[in-house]
């Protein structure tokens, strides 16, 4: 028989005032992270988001050179929306971004500029579950942002960012990763369900090419059908789901 009780997933760590989101591509966070962002913000949360890619390799019909300001202009739009206005960009190559020093030196330089107690990043390893294989974009970001919480605290690792005036910031007390299939934590998706869906929807020219589907409902469909799937294992209650790292 299952054990109900430690199948439930713990509320998310709520003692932080800082967050810095690392992730890939546009979307990535609007696909399953946002409506917690909504909530963060509503409470007087700081949230910024740092992108590795402009996500410039995502649509084929699209040349990279037009792709990639078009979707930063709709990834900045989708964050305002859930109150986030410091969005930033790497411009490591979409879809072939590489794992190594220099994307963790990367990630390091950003979480000592933001000093967040919280990092959030997306999920990191091979298959999203079963047979779903990951991206080795999300693969790479995801383990990099891990380690670059570590490095980002210890001077004698990229001393150069010290030399570039970038203290080490040991602050970073959870790496929470989304779209795990292992989660540990989750937030109550319900109060910022409304504005994750428009935030998504921002991702309209990305969408359109995706779906046939009416872009709002394609939205709606999918965000609520994730948070649903995670209620049973959190009160009963639609949540965006978290696996935690504490450090
Ligand atoms: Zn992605």
């Amino acid at each position: 028989m299952t054990d109900h009780v430690n199948d439930q997933l713990q509320p998310m760590p709520d003692d932080w005032r800082r967050a810095l989101a690392v992730v890939a591509h546009p979307d990535d966070l609007e696909y399953g992270c946002a409506a917690a962002v909504a909530s963060w913000t509503d409470g007087g949360r700081e949230v910024a988001y740092l992108l590795a890619t402009r996500g410039e390799a995502g649509i084929d019909t699209l040349d990279p050179a037009t792709c990639g300001p078009l979707r930063e202009r709709e990834q900045r739009a989708g964050a305002a929306v859930v109150g986030v206005t410091e969005v930033e960009f790497l411009d490591h190559r979409d879809g072939v971004v590489e794992y190594g020093l220099g994307l963790r030196r990367d990630i390091a330089a950003a979480i000592r500029r933001h000093r967040p107690e919280l990092v959030i990043t997306l999920n990191h390893r091979d298959t999203w579950g079963s047979t779903v294989w990951n991206t080795p974009d999300h693969v790479a970001v995801g383990r990099a942002t891990l380690d670059a919480a570590g490095d980002a605290g210890n001077r004698w690792i990229f001393p150069e960012l010290v030399e570039q005036g970038l203290e080490p910031w040991d602050g970073v007390r959870w790496v929470a990763v989304a779209g795990s299939s292992s989660p540990t934590h989750a937030v109550d998706a319900t109060p910022g369900m409304e504005r994750a869906i428009r935030s998504l929807l921002e991702h309209r020219a990305y969408i359109e090419v995706l779906t046939d589907q009416d872009p709002e409902e394609y939205c709606r469909t999918f965000l609520t059908a994730n948070a649903q799937a995670a209620a049973a294992r959190f009160g009963g209650r639609p949540a965006v789901t978290f696996e935690v790292f504490s450090r």
